[in-house]
């Protein structure tokens, strides 16, 4: 009887799971093993809204290998050591992974490899089930990862997607392990209203239903913020409920702008991927330095206070804000506004508001969140590095009806479209009966002194 260990981190799904697959194709019998580590902070389980959508995609994962005749097994304590206690329990003489990009995954994989070959149990890593396509297998000429994203698509494009891979029919899980029980989501207080359910199912569920409803149209409504026309999908992403080879399979099938427009998306997520494997202190230091020297939290207390919480005196950030802490979400292109405002209008440290959005963000992670705060802040891979995005301009072009501003800030609701994103002009006798701040700092200010700082005045 042989036994595989399969140790599911990123990637909390039965389809189109190659380590479960090639584990099965090898074994008799097979433990999927979670396991939470309290040392890592990645693992979600001390950040309130990863930490219920994670429950979520546990408890989902567990139910989907039970109605395949296994189930899933939860240990707690440092990953490597209970990997190697469980391989050493059932007698296993292999253990499956996925590949990760970040510093710490790595030295996860390291540290399997040496612990279980002590123990004569080999360790087989598993490529493009995190990402489409692994990072490092496409290259440009003369560097090990893309620094721009164009010429990345480009190559990324043309690569061939391996197939997918069915889920399981069985899965015969060893008696002799034994598990310990995940909390309930109810049981994890703290976390925002208005969090969608983990899980590979509702996140399957979301997909068909939204690739039937709204990919067509999703190149000319992405950027539509009260419209909220993108597919969500991230957290599922994130936690590998759902599969990115399948997704762009599947959206390929459809066809049309829409679904290419949607794979473009998704390519975003790989390039990220990419450039983090290859420069793995990206994700806490410049990209590129532009010898920045960034407000600190300390210099700009009560301005990182006034973002955070909503009360910028800018409707659109302010909306932006709400909802990130009401949902744990953010539409794109309200993030790239909040974020430009922190960053360059107010001129604060990037590391300062990409800690915020992990702090809140369903679908926080070290790898797109980083670079995405690095991307807005100019010191990533950005092409046009020094651009401020204005809120007002912003505002009037992707909220037109003022709809966004409306549903997160209802001090707000009953202004006329044209002053929405701007309701200090309002005549004062109608400024007066709304409360609402006055603009935390003047856009022409904030301007000069980005420009100032960055040399281009
Ligand atoms: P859709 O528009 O439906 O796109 C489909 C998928 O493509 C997304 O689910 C996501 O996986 C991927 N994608 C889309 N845009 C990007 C992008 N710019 N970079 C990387 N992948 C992308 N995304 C995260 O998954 N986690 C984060 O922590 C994160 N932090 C961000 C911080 C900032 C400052 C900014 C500007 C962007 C951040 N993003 C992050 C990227 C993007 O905003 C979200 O992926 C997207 O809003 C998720 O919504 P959706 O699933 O409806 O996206």
């Amino acid at each position: 009887m042989t036994v595989a260990v399969v140790l599911f981190t990123s990637d909390l799904r039965v389809h189109d799971h190659p380590p479960l697959h090639a584990a099965l194709a090898a074994a008799d019998e097979v433990v999927p093993l979670f396991v939470r580590d309290p040392g890592v902070h990645a693992a979600g389980f001390d950040v309130p809204n990863r930490s219920a959508f994670l429950v979520g995609c546990l408890t989902d994962l567990d139910a989907s290998l039970r109605r395949r005749g296994g189930r899933l097994v939860v240990r707690k304590g440092p990953v490597v050591q209970e990997v190697c206690a469980v391989a050493a329990e059932c007698a296993a003489t292999q253990v499956h992974i996925a590949a990760g990009v970040t510093g710490y995954a790595h030295r996860r994989e390291e540290q399997l490899r040496d612990a279980l070959r002590g123990q004569g149990v080999a360790l087989h890593v598993h490529d493009s089930v995190i990402t489409a396509v692994a990072p490092g297998a496409v290259t440009p000429v003369g560097n090990d990862h893309f620094a721009v994203f164009t010429p990345y698509f480009r190559r990324w494009s043309q690569e061939r997607l391996r197939d997918v891979c069915p889920a399981p029919r069985t899965v015969r899980v060893p008696d002799a392990v034994r598990g310990e029980p995940l909390p309930s989501r109810e049981e994890l207080s703290g976390r925002s209203p208005g969090l969608p359910a983990g899980g590979e199912a509702p996140g399957r569920d979301r997909f068909s239903r939204w690739a039937r409803s709204g990919l067509a149209e999703y190149e000319d409504r992405h950027d539509d913020l009260a419209g909220d026309a993108t597919s969500r999908l991230s957290p599922y992403l994130h936690f590998g409920a759902l599969s990115p080879v399948e997704l762009v399979q599947r959206a390929r099938e459809r066809g049309g702008p829409g679904a290419e427009a949607f794979v473009r998306q998704l390519c975003w997520r790989d390039f990220h991927h990419q450039v983090l494997a290859a420069r793995p202190d990206a994700s806490s230091r410049d990209y590129r330095t532009r010898h920045d020297r960034w407000r600190t939290e300390d210099e700009a207390a009560e301005d990182i206070a006034a973002w955070r919480d909503g009360r910028t005196g800018y409707p659109v950030v302010d909306a932006a804000m709400r909802q990130l802490r009401h949902e744990g979400w953010m539409h794109n292109r309200a993030r790239l506004l909040a974020a430009s405002f922190l960053v360059k209008t107010l001129y604060v440290d990037w590391r300062i508001g990409a800690r915020h959005f992990l702090d809140l963000l369903v679908d926080g992670d070290i790898v797109n969140n980083q670079l995405n705060w690095q991307w807005v802040a100019g010191t990533g891979t950005d092409t046009r590095p020094h651009r401020v995005l204005n809120p007002v301009v912003q505002g009037k072009r992707f909220d037109a009806a003022g709809g966004y501003v409306r549903r997160w800030v209802p001090e707000l609701r009953d202004v006329a479209d044209a002053r929405i994103h701007e309701p200090w002009r309002l005549p004062e006798r109608e400024r007066a009966q709304v409360e609402y701040p006055r603009p935390l700092i003047d856009l022409g200010e904030g301007l000069a002194r980005f420009r100032h700082a960055r040399g281009r005045d």
